[in-house]
């Protein structure tokens, strides 16, 4: 076992560190006030090579490894979220055309992904059915060489600039699961538009909105996958897209403890500053400790995705942990800046608000220990890895 980054990893880290550091965090306050999505950045991650990092050079992407994708992950996270969860978005499409799209939707949508010049989107949920992905009501009717899609998806990121979304629509009710299929849906194709952007409690600049199909029609060809693959998918994609998210998680615990222990050593009460108190000492060592763990979860199961070996349980795992710590070392950030941590001059309240998304998307929390206990029941006790 292996407990050092490869040199490759750390330029990477490097890298990206010095991306977020120049040209991310002196925008992130802004971004989080006007809640426009940054185009610019996001063009700069693309020419960097941060949105496919961990795809093959020949679709545009840089070839490296899913430890590298986390690392890129966990620095943008650590100053801003809505930056890190745009750039993983993109791969999270980006590992559902690579895995289940034909050659040509391949080459078509992969290399414009990479370098930002295309943005997709993930249409799975509705109104009704979150948690149960399977209770989508979104149909897709054979009619001659074309589908028509009917019917509203809800929260989907990046909805309003995508150039175009992945959705996943019933196309044979009888055989539940197993009857939902996923295509490719353009911005501009008759029938599909935009509905309302949501105004969301944090990772502001990340846009969020409704999707609407009307009797949109889409050629046969635009079949993401095989017919009734498209839960498969979904579950699939959402595995991979759990570890990035974790990594997430662990960029914002890092940026707590940083602003927390900085603080810390600053703030005087009591004619000593606070960081001589045991009690602020203890904030800081659950925060130094649980950003470990986070970290070392988070490698494990990208090293098991890239092993080629199932990591569903490792990728819910991480998750898990990452985000509940997140939630509650971000609490403590702002707990220990007192007063000042819940006003905006400090950036610890908008790591709060940046981190209870983490819990709720790519599978709640509650569903991240149905998956595990799931996973562990059926005999997968012992790690894969
Ligand atoms: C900002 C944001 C971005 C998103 N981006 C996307 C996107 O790009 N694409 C997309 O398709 N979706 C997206 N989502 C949707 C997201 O995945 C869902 O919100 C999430 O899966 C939960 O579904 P829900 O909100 O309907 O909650 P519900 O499923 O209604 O859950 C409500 C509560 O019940 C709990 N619960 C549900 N079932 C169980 C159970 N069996 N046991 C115990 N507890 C349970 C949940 O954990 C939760 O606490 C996004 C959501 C948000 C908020």
């Amino acid at each position: 076992m292996e407990f050092q980054l490869s040199e490759e990893q750390k330029l990477m880290r490097q890298m990206v560190r010095s991306f977020a550091e120049e040209v991310v965090k002196p925008r992130a306050a802004e971004m989080d006030e006007t809640d426009e999505f940054p185009m610019d950045i996001f063009k700069e991650a693309g020419k960097l090579g941060l949105l496919a990092v961990n795809y093959p050079e020949e679709y545009g992407g840089s070839g490296a490894d899913s430890i590298s994708t986390v690392l890129a992950s966990m620095e943008l996270g650590r100053v801003s979220a809505a930056v890190s969860n745009i750039c993983a978005s993109i791969r999270h499409h980006l590992f559902i055309m690579y895995n289940y799209g034909t050659e040509e939707q391949k080459r078509k949508y992969m290399p414009g992904m990479s370098s930002g010049e295309i943005i997709g989107s993930f249409a799975l949920t509705e109104s009704g059915a979150g948690s149960d992905a399977t209770g989508i009501k979104t149909e897709a009717r054979l009619d001659g060489d074309h589908y028509i899609i009917n019917g509203n998806k809800t929260f989907i990121t990046l909805g309003p600039v995508a150039d175009f979304t992945i959705v996943f629509a019933v196309t044979d009710p009888s055989k539940k699961a197993k009857g939902i299929t996923a295509f490719i849906v353009e911005k501009g194709t008759p029938g599909f538009s935009v509905g309302k952007k949501e105004k969301k409690m944090g990772q502001k600049g990340n846009p969020v909105s409704d999707l609407i199909f009307s009797d949109c029609r889409v050629p046969k060809s635009n079949m993401l996958g095989a017919e009734g693959e498209g839960i498969k998918i979904a579950l699939h994609s959402l595995d991979s897209g759990r570890i990035e998210v974790a990594a997430l998680a662990v960029g914002l615990m890092q940026a707590s403890l940083e602003a927390s222990v900085d603080y810390a050593e600053n703030r005087v009460q009591f004619g000593q500053k606070i960081g001589n108190f045991q009690l602020i000492q203890a904030f800081i060592a659950q925060m130094a400790a649980d950003l470990d763990a986070a970290s070392l979860l988070t490698y494990r199961a990208a090293a098991l995705k890239d092993s080629g070996k199932k990591f569903t349980r490792e990728a819910s795992i991480a998750k898990w942990f990452a985000t509940e710590a997140a939630m509650k070392h971000t609490t403590n950030a702002i707990q220990i800046h007192g007063g000042y941590g819940y006003c905006k001059d400090y950036p610890v309240e908008r790591y709060f608000r940046d981190a209870k998304l983490t819990q709720i998307y790519e599978g709640t929390n509650q569903i991240q220990q149905i998956v595990i206990a799931r996973e562990v029941m059926k005999g997968g006790w012992q790690s894969n890895y």
